[in-house]
């Protein structure tokens, strides 16, 4: 063979060799951050924690999770996050050791692997370390970028050491972080895996619940403070499933927000809770809890329609109940189905006041009607005086907002009369009414009527008209 053929098939085989290491890039490289991405991090790592010398060591794995990304690429556009998230892994990168594995994973997680260390608190201390510098601000044409960041710590144990596994749980660790409103960052524990058991065990019994039939309401009675009078019920959403029994609405209203079935429930509430008040007498209004996920699905506004067309109930006797976390979704989302709702005709409850990161802002900003004080605070009274006042001083603030108060969780007639004497509105608990079956509602309707022709007599005392509540 000549001596340029010779030439040609070398340039031939480094050309060969080029286009292979392109392709090997692409497999295993996020294009965006430069980082490893999720597969070939997972094939690196399984390779690291089999190797005989690693074997014998301890290893962990960190994610870290970047939240707010939606809110930035809304406002700013999708460049503005690219930006943000190539350089977080920058950072990321230049305060790692030499060799050690770092991966984009998906859109918003990053993962860290640290295959040879003596003391699990290191792994903390790394991702506590790392957290801290991703939080830092990220400087974007004129102006900051900040994002929240949360970090999951995973152990690898002798028996368990597979990469996906250690993924699946540091994922796990890293949720938990972001939903304690804590320091940001956890260690994985087995409990949490369980969590996710029942939470998956929970969302097939709602699906069950759906298809056949296990849900349905109950009405719990609100009264006037002033009179004693019967204003209405708040309906609240009840599962018996056949296999797992009854399911606390606690338990499954998160469960169903989190895997989109909240839609479903959402207008089953909304159409029973109506059908139900429409057989009522026309005074009683009907309490109906939404969720934030029902607002921003877009949907919530024409459910409440259907519902109101559907039972022919006024608007008026329809209040929506929506609680302070549902304000942290999205306030541009939200205040404008809000108006729409006041516009309707229907009254707007603040729930669980008193409990979220209540900022007063919320209650001059959005048209509300009434707020509920949170049991918790009516519970704290009991033993700590200094709550009272702030009972007191919650109902004077109202009263110059224009708003109505409404204490919720009242199980004794010394919370009752406190509540009372603090000038709240409306009272509701066990105390006065546990939450009954559409069945039973009539009797608690038919005997206000029958007290109001004549009073009962009882043996709490209560101040005023209220004291005869309790005789039901
Ligand atoms: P919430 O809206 O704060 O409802 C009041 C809860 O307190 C109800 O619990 C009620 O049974 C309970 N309760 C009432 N009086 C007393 C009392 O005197 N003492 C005590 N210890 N508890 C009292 P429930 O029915 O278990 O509902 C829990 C939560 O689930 C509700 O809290 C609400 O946030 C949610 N939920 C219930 N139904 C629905 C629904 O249809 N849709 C949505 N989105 N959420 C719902
Ligand atoms: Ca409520
Ligand atoms: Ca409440």
């Amino acid at each position: 063979m000549d001596s340029q053929i010779l030439a040609e098939l070398e340039s031939l085989r480094q050309h060969k060799q080029r286009l292979e290491r392109d392709v090997e890039r692409l497999l295993t490289i996020d294009q965006l951050t430069g980082l490893l991405n999720r597969n070939a991090f997972t094939n690196r790592t399984n390779k690291l924690l089999n190797q005989p010398e690693v074997e014998k060591t301890q290893a962990a794995m960190i994610e870290f999770s970047i939240v707010g990304l939606p809110r930035i690429s809304g406002s700013l556009g999708r460049h503005a996050t690219d930006y943000l998230l190539s350089a977080l892994a920058a950072r990321m990168a230049l305060m790692l050791a030499e060799g050690l594995l770092a991966a984009r994973l998906d859109y918003k997680s990053f993962a860290v692997f640290l295959p040879a260390i003596v003391d699990p608190l290191y792994a903390l201390t790394e991702a506590r370390r790392i957290l801290t510098k991703l939080r830092e601000p990220v400087d974007w044409v004129d102006r900051k970028l900040s994002v929240d960041v949360m970090a999951g710590v995973a152990l690898a144990t002798a028996n368990e050491r597979h990469a996906e596994v250690l993924l699946e749980n540091a994922s796990l660790a890293c949720r938990s972080a972001g939903q304690r409103g804590g320091p940001g960052y956890a260690f994985f524990n087995p409990a949490l895996a369980e969590n996710t058991r029942r939470r998956a065990e929970i969302q097939s019994a709602i699906q069950d619940g759906i298809e056949h039939n296990y849900f349905f309401m109950h009405y719990q009675p609100i009264f006037d403070c002033a009179n004693g009078n019967l204003t209405g019920f708040e309906a609240l959403l009840r599962l018996n499933h056949p296999k797992l029994g009854a399911i606390s609405p606690a338990e499954f209203i998160p469960a169903a927000e989190s895997s989109g079935q909240i839609g479903k429930l959402g207008s089953f509430a909304l159409v029973t809770a109506t059908r139900a008040a429409s057989q009522w007498p026309a005074d009683t209004v009907i309490a109906v809890n939404v969720s934030p996920e029902q607002f921003l699905d877009g949907s919530l506004i024409t459910d409440i329609h259907n519902a109101l067309e559907l039972s022919t109930i006024p608007a008026y006797r329809l209040e929506i109940e929506i609680t302070e976390s549902t304000m942290m979704a999205d306030v541009e989302v939200i205040l404008p189905q809000i108006q729409a709702l006041r516009e309707l005709g229907c009254a707007v409850v603040l729930d669980d006041f008193g409990t979220g990161y209540s900022s007063l802002s919320y209650l001059w900003k959005f048209p509300f009607t009434k707020l509920k004080i949170d049991r918790s605070f009516v519970q704290a009274a009991d033993t700590q005086p200094k709550v009272r006042g702030l009972i007191s001083a919650i109902m004077d603030l109202s009263r110059n907002l224009g708003l109505k108060v409404t204490a919720e969780g009242i199980e004794t007639p010394v919370q009752a009369a406190m509540i009372q004497a603090c000038g709240c509105n409306f009272i509701q608990g066990y105390l006065t009414g546990r939450p009954v079956p559409d069945t039973d509602v009539a009797a608690i309707v038919m005997k206000r009527f029958a007290e109001a022709i004549r009073p009962q007599q009882t043996d709490i005392m209560l101040p005023g008209s209220l004291a005869r509540r309790t005789a039901m």
